[in-house]
């Protein structure tokens, strides 16, 4: 595809209500979106980046910073040694060193340049990931035999600003009164035990997941929660997310050893080498998949081939992305390796607005878009009312 240009533009967004986590609490939900324009089609990518990023990812500034610094000369530089014509989306990686800023900025410019192509070829992402004819096979991320594109999503539930219990089981019966059969709750030490036990006694067969965000210690300062996480085996959770710091395997391998509750890792898998270390040491027995995090929709479907090899559950973990990353993100989901639901809710449920369509969950299913591309095309309208006209950008390619 022969490049015209690139166009990056800043969205401002708000959440439409603060999500309480371990590690702090999103408030604001900037936006970096870039659009890659070739002779045959244009593509739209977006930066998964936090407002203040996390643990282990760069906050959206330092993304923005390098998009609009080397990224994009990177990939310029790579279409003139191609005469003109981009790189294949699949290569795009390739062009960045492994850094987190650098897989972020990747993520993006990935998702654009596979967009196009896919525009341009006339097939959407989940056909072309599921190359081998497994879609029509009926394998579409335990929708079932004969489902189509349809995968299951999972929501997510954060700390309650008050703190209190009851708050947390109202916020979990409304996504279960919309039909969703797995929640995610965050949890920190001294906000664990005792409303998820709440939980469970309100949800008995609900698939109930814990998210920590590192927030516990083993042996590390002074301080061994092995005991408190033991506490959670009785409220039979799928699976304790990320309980440690994400730079201690072996900490998670041994914790492994001491506690019923499967142990999934999150911010720990920032690369397919992290995670193939991870499952090696027997650190996790489920994975949690963000693909902006792991450099791209290409990465993360590898990383999907590994644990289905491995025996290993995985999801596709979510950042808060409008319709499109969450698009992307549908149509990963459909691919084998993710056997558990993925953080698929609809941003209208945590976006205060949305220039891209994303399509209604219902039952706790959401349907894969199945036109070519990513997701359909932004509205014109609200995309230039959330914009930031100072930091929209447009670069023409040079040979
Ligand atoms: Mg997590």
């Amino acid at each position: 595809m022969k490049l015209a240009g690139v166009e990056l533009r800043w969205v401002e967004l708000q959440m439409r209500r603060p999500v309480g986590t371990a590690a702090g609490t999103h408030r604001d939900r900037p936006l970096a979106l870039v659009r890659v324009v070739t002779e045959s089609a244009q593509g739209w990518g977006e930066c998964g980046a936090l407002a203040d990023g996390t643990l282990v990812d760069p906050p959206i500034g330092a993304v923005w910073t390098k998009l609009a610094g080397d990224a994009v000369a990177r990939l310029f530089r790579a279409t003139r040694a191609r005469g003109g014509h981009l790189p294949e989306a699949s290569r795009i990686a390739t062009l960045f060193a492994g850094v987190p800023v650098d897989r972020m900025a990747a993520a993006a410019l990935e998702m654009a340049v596979l967009d196009a192509e896919l525009r341009s070829d006339g097939i959407s992402l989940a056909r072309r990931l599921n190359w081998a004819g497994a879609l029509d096979a009926g394998a579409a991320g335990g929708a079932g035999k004969g489902a189509g594109l349809r995968v299951r999503a999972g929501a997510m539930v954060g700390i309650p600003p008050d703190r209190e219990p009851r708050s947390l089981v109202d916020s979990v019966d409304e996504q279960v009164s919309r039909g969703f059969s797995r929640v995610r709750v965050k949890i920190e030490p001294g906000w664990d035990v005792r409303p998820l036990a709440t939980v469970r006694r309100e949800h008995p067969d609900l698939e109930l997941q814990a998210d920590a965000n590192g927030a516990y210690r083993l042996g590390s300062q002074g301080i061994d929660d092995a005991g408190r996480l033991a506490a959670l085996d009785d409220l039979a959770l799928v699976c304790v997310e990320q309980p440690l710091p994400p730079g201690d395997l072996a900490a998670h391998a041994i914790l492994a050893g001491r506690i019923a509750t499967p142990i999934c890792l999150d911010e720990s898998l920032g690369t397919n080498r992290r995670l193939a270390d991870a499952i090696r040491y027997g650190a996790c027995s489920v994975a949690c998949l963000k693909p902006s995090r792991l450099g791209g929709v290409f990465a993360t479907r590898l990383a999907q081939e590994s644990c289905r090899a491995s025996g290993v559950d995985a999801f596709v973990g979510g950042f808060f992305e409008s319709g499109l990353g969450r698009s992307a993100n549908a149509a990963l989901a459909t691919l084998p390796g993710f056997t558990l639901p993925g953080d698929l809710s609809a941003p209208a449920d945590y976006l205060s607005a949305d220039p891209f369509a994303y399509p209604v969950v219902e039952g706790g299913r959401v349907e894969v878009h199945d036109a070519p591309g990513i997701a359909p095309e932004p509205d014109p309208a609200m995309l230039l009312a959330c914009s930031d006209a100072a930091r929209t950008v447009w670069v023409p390619y040079t040979p």
